[in-house]
């Protein structure tokens, strides 16, 4: 099978993805009271609503539309006023009412838009021709528009040789259904039907309210479908509708893909891939997908429209289903509800509880502090990073100018430590105040970077203070000329033969001589300094 790269060369991708989202962070489910808690125990969290045992009726829940709401208004959605519920009807047997509530043609939100941003290496799957995408300017500042105008004859140079684009995702609709319980198989592997000797239900995920996002086949490559899903995630989180969490099922997403020749308008035939349970296997699994369907119709055949399932661990894609169309579902409205009207106070109410959103937070980040486009877009991307940035900057008005080494510090060592002890920002000790005092050391280069980090390490498991910690523990930095030149003038003299060969050309032994003045120093010594002196004296 060829590669990606080259698959993309002669062939158009065309992407749309289904992403079911349960809104874990409500207390209990659509229809009726039962508790919403992952991990329960089997089947005590069900009553006849979300059984679906005779004669039982349901009722929304209204905090379920509230979150949907904030979903559709954070992604740019029209809210529908009126929109009703439907009977989904097939047999499953983790699904014992028979039928799946959902919406129909109206669903709360219809029409939205995200507007995605890819850099660098991610920008490397798409071949851009002139006019066709705004560019990012190399430099990382705002659009440029340089290869706009009437498209030209010749295409633009594909797009890693620039910095970036951005892209303009249509978002059809999110609708409001319910999830259906598990089923567990016994005795297979892989907990796959196939070889098992039985399967156990459990209906405690029974009618946990869940949304559904669907887009416009507008996304072009796997890159795009990753960073799409990953945007919205974040925003997901930002809104706290949902813990999103791809492990344990409460974001997942199916992708559908088709190919096209270059230059050609209509779309081929999709297939649609289930499990992408991560976002290496979106990508991947779509990756693959695109060049199994290169593969077949280069060599003549045609695709099918067919459900797949990606193997992560075999890395191909197998025939899951033959599609069924809408009309096996028997769709019709649910005669147990009445449809839905929102008032305008109750969409003005839930839009005045809209958080600033990654997209605003990243904006807000490059323009008033400063922070290089990469650092803004993942610190705004992280809702616990960056209320801590935000807390940091508010902790005093001095501080605005450490900005950027902030975010750095954030972004690397913070997380970094987080991610070594395996917890949160929130569960340390670091506080705001501290890690501006821990900026304003480095700023004064009263510690080095690598002194920052040992700093760094014990204020977060102790909650002391960087400066307490750095004169309790003598960890300072001699930034002191007088007596750097000393030390210096010492290992130049005890170092004819290397001085000599220095200035012969052999330049790269400023590391050594550095090397030496750290130890001569404990550690403690201003690299940066004792380099420019070094130099300054071998280059005389
Ligand atoms: P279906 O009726 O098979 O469920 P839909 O029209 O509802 O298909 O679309 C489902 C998803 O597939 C949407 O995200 C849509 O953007 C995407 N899609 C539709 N047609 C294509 C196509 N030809 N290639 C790739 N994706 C497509
Ligand atoms: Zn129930
Ligand atoms: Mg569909």
């Amino acid at each position: 099978m060829k590669d990606l790269l080259t698959v993309l060369k002669d062939w158009e991708a065309v992407i749309g993805l289904e992403v079911h989202t349960e809104l874990t962070t409500l207390n209990t489910k659509m229809f009726c009271s039962c508790p919403i808690e992952f991990g329960a125990e089997p089947n005590t969290h069900v009553c006849p609503v979300c059984l679906g045992l005779p004669g039982a009726l349901p009722v929304p829940n209204r905090a379920a539309i509230e979150s949907i709401v904030l979903a559709g208004l954070a992604t740019n959605c029209e809210i529908e006023k009126r929109s009703m519920f439907y009977r989904k009807n097939y047999f499953y047997p983790d699904m014992s009412k028979n039928f799946q509530t959902t919406q129909g043609p109206v669903a709360f939100c219809m029409r939205g838009w995200l507007d995605l941003e890819v850099n660098g290496a991610a920008a490397r799957e798409r071949v851009v021709r002139a006019g066709t995408l705004p560019l990012l300017a190399e430099d990382g500042t705002g659009t440029a528009s340089d290869v706009t105008g009437a498209a030209t004859a010749t295409p633009a140079p594909p797009i890693a040789q620039l910095d970036g684009y951005v892209t303009h995702i249509g978002i059809t609709r999110i609708h409001m259904e319910e999830d259906a319980g598990k089923t567990v198989h016994y005795g297979g592997t892989d907990g796959r039907i196939t070889g098992a000797t039985y399967s156990l239900l459990d209906y405690n995920r029974c009618g946990t309210p869940l949304i559904e996002l669907v887009t416009e086949p507008d996304l072009r490559t796997p890159e795009e479908a990753r960073l799409f899903l990953q945007q919205l995630r974040q925003i997901y989180l930002t809104l706290g509708i949902s813990d999103c969490s791809m492990e344990e099922g409460s974001l997942r997403c199916d992708g559908n893909v088709s190919l096209r020749r270059r230059g050609e308008v209509e779309f081929g035939t999709k297939t649609e891939l289930k499990n992408m349970n991560s976002f290496k296997n979106l990508h991947d699994g779509l990756a693959y997908e695109i060049c199994r369907q290169a593969e077949v119709l280069e060599s003549g055949g045609t695709v099918r429209q067919e459900t797949r399932h990606w193997e992560p661990a075999a890395k191909r894609t197998v025939t899951m289903r033959v599609k069924e169309t809408a009309d096996d579902y028997r769709l019709f409205p649910e005669p147990d509800l009445a449809p839905y009207d929102l008032t305008d106070e109750f969409i003005e109410s839930v839009r005045a509880r809209l958080p600033e959103l990654p997209d605003a937070k990243r904006q807000r980040y490059t323009r008033d502090y400063g922070l290089p486009r990469a650092d803004a877009a993942n610190l705004a991307g992280d809702a616990s990073l960056s209320a801590f940035f935000d807390a940091t900057l508010q902790s005093s008005p001095q501080v605005a100018r450490l900005a950027p080494r902030i975010a750095n510090l954030l972004l690397n060592e913070v997380s970094a430590w987080l991610n070594a002890h395996n917890t949160v920002i929130e569960n340390s000790k670091l506080t705001p105040q501290h890690l501006a005092q821990l900026a304003e050391l480095l700023a004064g280069d009263s510690i080095s970077s690598k002194q920052a980090k040992e700093v760094l390490a014990q204020s977060a498991e102790t909650g002391a203070s960087p400066q307490q910690i750095v004169e309790q523990s003598g960890i300072k930095q001699v930034s002191d000329a007088g007596e750097l030149e000393a030390i210096v003038a010492q290992i130049l003299a005890a170092n004819p033969d290397k001085v000599a060969e220095y200035r012969s050309g052999k330049t790269g032994l400023i590391g050594f001589f550095v090397g030496q003045a750290m130890k001569a120093t404990q550690g403690q010594g201003n690299p940066k300094l004792i380099n420019e002196m070094f130099t300054q004296k071998l280059e005389v």
